[in-house]
């Protein structure tokens, strides 16, 4: 079966195309600035092989619906095209940010859970409304074919009532569903899938602690392959330090901003998710920058560098114990997890004792692929693996389709 995997944002589309017979990427791409005066599209045909194709088109590209029509040109373009005709394509995953208490597993697409997704738009404002549009135009283009949606919080949904809670007024959750939903749960799934499989284990037999640690932060612990518990909350600001959000403050920092600066609601939101994390602290946001200002004795990097990792020992810490002390792996995974080997190193440093020990030559060797980097005596394996959202929602959406 082909799969086209979608994720339209409220200005980009990124799209890949899958064969699942043997899942590998047929064609992968990215549609920017709709809506915008100047749009810009990239279409790659056999990605990172040695046939590898590229086509780029600058041109105002004015909604979704144009974005799509150019993409599936040039999927069955004569000499550019991986198909012949959208026919081949046997379903289509899209990926959706949030997915409220209702969505434990993906779900093909009918008016209910349309109506679902619209539901939860207060929760994802800038996200489920693009979701939306990313539907509403694959339907239109391909009215025969499965549409199915994948939560990022599904995998979260396994959550107990213990871990996903808030200690506010009960009708709070009753009424307006305040409770901690999570994030990245499609990325955390993938790799704690994966590392199952690197251990030789199934999913149901090790217990993980997973660190997504990308531009967006997060970490979660998995117990017999379900979510026990996450770093993120009711919204993707709470937990670790990010690139520009704060992560865990104590919640009355809204109140005292509000106090003593008389600054509105929305503005100190706006300030703990756009200008906050290792931007608000050192004024740059990128790790590598981050890493090349400490090394010239840049002392506000070098403590933003102290407070992410030091964040990240913390969570490990509290989710060694909620998973009462059975961890088979640690495993690092998106942007800063699969590059950086100081933040790896220092993220699990000092927690020896514990049975956490990385092997500091298997750390700093670079690679694209899965590698283990735990020392020999290390009781808790560590795992660098590349997550693969695209895939995983391929994966999601056949199974779904082919009734598996
Ligand atoms: P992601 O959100 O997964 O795409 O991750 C993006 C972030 O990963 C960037 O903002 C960087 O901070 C970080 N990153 C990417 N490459 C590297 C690298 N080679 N070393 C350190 N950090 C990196």
């Amino acid at each position: 079966m082909k799969v086209l995997v979608i994720n339209a944002g409220s200005s980009s589309i990124k799209y890949q195309m899958l064969d699942m017979t043997d899942e590998h990427v047929m064609a992968s791409g990215l549609v920017e600035r709709i809506g915008e005066p100047s749009g810009a599209l990239v279409y790659k045909a056999f990605p990172d092989t040695e046939k590898e194709a590229k086509t780029t088109l600058e041109q105002p590209i004015p909604e979704h619906e144009t974005g799509m029509k150019l993409v599936i040109d040039l999927l069955t373009h004569p000499e550019k095209g991986v198909i012949k005709d959208v026919s081949e394509i046997g379903a289509v995953g899209h990926r959706i940010v949030h997915g409220g208490d209702k969505f434990h597993a993906p779900a093909i697409v009918d008016d209910e859970v349309e109506q679902a997704i619209e539901d939860t738009i207060l929760m994802a404002p800038l996200h489920n409304p693009a979701h939306l549009a990313g539907i509403r135009t694959a339907k239109r283009f391909f009215p025969d074919v499965p549409q199915v949606v994948v939560f990022d919080t599904a995998f979260h949904q396994g959550m107990e009532p213990k871990a996903y809670m808030y200690a506010m007024p009960y009708e709070m959750y009753e009424k307006l569903h305040v409770r901690r939903y999570g994030a990245h749960g499609t990325s955390h799934k993938f790799v704690a899938d994966e590392a199952a499989r690197l251990m030789g284990k199934k999913p149901e037999d090790c217990n993980l602690i997973t660190l997504h640690l990308g531009n967006g932060c997060s970490m979660s612990a998995v117990k017999g392959g379900r979510c026990a518990d996450t770093s993120m909350g009711l919204t993707p600001l709470a937990g670790l330090i990010m690139g520009t959000r704060c992560g865990d403050v104590d919640p009355a920092v809204y109140a005292y901003l509000e106090r003593a600066q008389g600054l509105k609601l929305s503005e100190i939101d706006m300030i703990m998710n756009k200008k906050s994390g290792l931007l608000g602290l050192c004024g740059m946001n990128d790790m590598r920058d981050i890493h090349a200002a400490v090394e010239k004795g840049d002392e506000k990097a070098a403590l933003a560098l102290d407070m992410v990792t030091y964040r990240n020992r913390k969570y490990i810490g509290s989710y060694l114990a909620a998973l009462e002390g059975k961890v088979d792996a640690i495993v690092f995974t998106a942007g800063i997890g699969e590059n950086d080997d100081i933040v790896r190193a220092m993220s699990v440093q000092g927690l020896e004792a514990l049975g956490i020990k990385i092997d500091p030559e298997k750390n700093a060797v670079r690679s694209k692929g899965a590698r283990a980097v735990h020392a020999a005596d290390s009781r808790v394996q560590i795992w660098v693996i590349p997550t693969n959202e695209e895939l995983e929602i391929a994966r999601q959406t056949r199974d779904l389709v082919a009734g598996n």
